[in-house]
């Protein structure tokens, strides 16, 4: 296992040997890209790699669009995205209030260990406030603030449609500005000129190897949260019981051959954004509908059924990105929500059923855990509830136990009431930190810290230079859409001088 990298260094990872990734469009296809020497090449049809090429073609004309998945399954993560979090001065309809910089930075300073590299950072929380109104000149609209569970209506804005409709307003804005996306075109390796200049981006066909010629190339190929090899380098078998929330595709391969070629790292290896789906999720792509929201009103014992965290120790917008590590953590990776009638209607309901019955002996031997150490789990926890507390599911409303460990801090309602349900959890990721170090131009930096000439990245891809170990809501696409400017402009310039 791999232990930290100091953060917002770069560093040599530890990471697997870089593999072929084969392109499964038609070898005829492939050679067809191959004709022209590229302004921009980007690898990647996500929110950062269209921003990125929306940007550059206002500067150059050739930029070609890299997308293995078929088209289909094109936008990676970005089609499982609802909401991006920017700072405003002045509120509006869909995001009513303000959210100062200096509030979004301290926001992003409270999760985890803080940010990586906090000039970085700070850096892109600034440019935060002029992404919606560049979101709204290509194409995308918005919508109402979503109430929820998560309650983000002041500081983060919802888009219309979600992360499909965001992917096919700028892919339709991108092709009619020239822009060619190509699907089914994996982005292999690269061949590098002397002066660490990437002149060929290279493709594998079932012919053999396609050199796509580009003079300048974004790299904006999401995390390697797809990789289960990768993941056990760090967190061992554990990672062979966590669920994928999105695309099948991230699977770091971009990300390994940058960093066999000598770029540097950013960010912890084991950092990643994860949270609790429900155990019968899908082992990829199960988005957002597998999220399960009951941890604060219910109890979560693992597979001895037993306890091991404050259920309620903060508001869940705060908290829930961190039940993906606490799981992990368990045996098997296994957790399970104990909740009863009264509890059943205050959080979203699942996508899966959950267990059922007419007692908790009844509904935890449905869900395969010893009835009798369930049971009396829950008479501890609801003989350890303060009785003057007074329950609000609106507030931190101190309504916890006394005497008992771990405690439950606040939502602490006796489990008594018939049907008594049970929803099993496993840890599922959203995407990984560890990524590309760059500089505030988006330049891909070498392990002494020296740009490459003409290598720039955006996205999941570099979100450890800003994301440690803990993850706030909307802000992948924060990262993504002021990286993918500044790596579209960038690349661009490079390519046009
Ligand atoms: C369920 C879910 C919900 C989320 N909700 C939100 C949200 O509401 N707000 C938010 O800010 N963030 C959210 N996120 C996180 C968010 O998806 C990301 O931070 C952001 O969309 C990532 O954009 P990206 O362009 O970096 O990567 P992606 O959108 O994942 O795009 C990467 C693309 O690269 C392609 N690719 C990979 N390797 C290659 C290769 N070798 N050659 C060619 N192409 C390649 C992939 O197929 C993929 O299309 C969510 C994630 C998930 C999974």
């Amino acid at each position: 296992m791999t232990t930290s990298h100091p953060a917002g260094n770069t560093g040599i990872a530890d990471v697997p040997p870089p593999w072929p990734v084969p392109s499964t469009a038609s070898p005829a296809a492939l050679r067809s890209l191959a004709g022209v020497e590229w302004d921009v090449v980007v690898i990647g049809s996500g929110n950062a790699a269209l921003v990125a090429a929306l940007t550059a073609c206002q500067t150059v004309e050739r930029v070609l669009v890299l997308e293995r998945a078929p088209q289909h399954m094109r936008g990676g993560n970005t089609r499982h995205t609802r909401n991006i979090r920017c700072a405003h001065d002045t509120g509006d309809v869909f995001t009513p209030g303000t959210y100062s910089v200096d509030e979004l930075f301290s926001d992003l300073q409270g999760v985890g260990r803080g940010p990586v590299n906090p000039a970085l950072a700070l850096f892109a929380v600034g440019e935060s406030q002029t992404i919606p109104g560049w979101m709204a000149d290509h194409g995308v609209r918005w919508q109402q603030p979503l109430a929820g569970t998560l309650n983000l209506n002041r500081t983060n804005r919802f888009f219309l449609g979600g992360g499909t409709a965001l992917v096919n307003h700028y892919a339709r804005t991108a092709e009619l500005a020239g822009i060619r996306i190509a699907y089914e075109a994996a982005a292999s390796d690269f061949r590098l000129s002397g002066d660490r200049r990437v002149t060929r981006v290279v493709l594998e066909s079932a012919d053999g190897p396609v050199d796509i010629p580009t003079r300048a190339v974004v790299v904006a190929s999401g995390g390697f949260e797809a990789n289960n090899g990768w993941l056990k380098r760090y967190w061992g078998d554990a990672a062979d019981n966590y669920l994928v929330r999105g695309t099948p595709y991230n699977d770091g391969s971009m990300l390994a051959r940058l960093l066999d070629l000598g770029a540097g790292v950013a960010g912890d290896p084991r950092g990643f954004h994860a949270i609790a789906v429900d155990a019968r999720a899908p082992r990829f792509d199960g988005g957002i509908a597998t999220r399960l929201d009951s941890v604060p009103y219910s109890i979560v014992v693992n597979r001895d059924g037993l306890r091991f965290s404050d259920e309620g120790r903060d508001i869940w917008p705060k908290r829930y990105a961190s039940w993906g590590g606490l799981i992990a953590e368990q045996d098997g990776q296994i957790a399970y929500s104990v909740y009863d009638a009264q509890a059943a209607p205050l959080f979203m309901p699942s996508m899966y059923p959950a267990y059922t019955g007419a007692s908790v002996a009844e509904v935890a031997r449905l869900a395969g855990l010893d009835p009798d150490r369930v049971v009396r789990t829950v008479a501890e926890f609801n003989a350890h509830i303060d009785p003057t507390g007074r329950f609000d599911p609106g507030r931190l409303d101190g309504c916890g136990t006394r005497g008992l460990d771990p405690p439950k801090s606040n939502w602490a309602l006796p489990i008594q009431g018939p049907p008594f349900h049970i929803l099993p959890l496993r840890t599922g990721i959203t995407f990984t930190f560890m990524g590309l170090a760059v500089n505030e131009l988006a330049q891909v930096l070498d392990t002494d810290g020296r740009p490459f000439t003409n290598v720039y990245a955006a996205g999941e891809v570099m979100s450890g230079n800003i994301l440690s170990s803990g993850y706030l809501a909307g802000f992948g696409l924060t990262i993504g859409s002021v990286f993918g400017r500044i790596a579209g402009r960038e690349a661009a310039q490079h390519s046009a001088h």
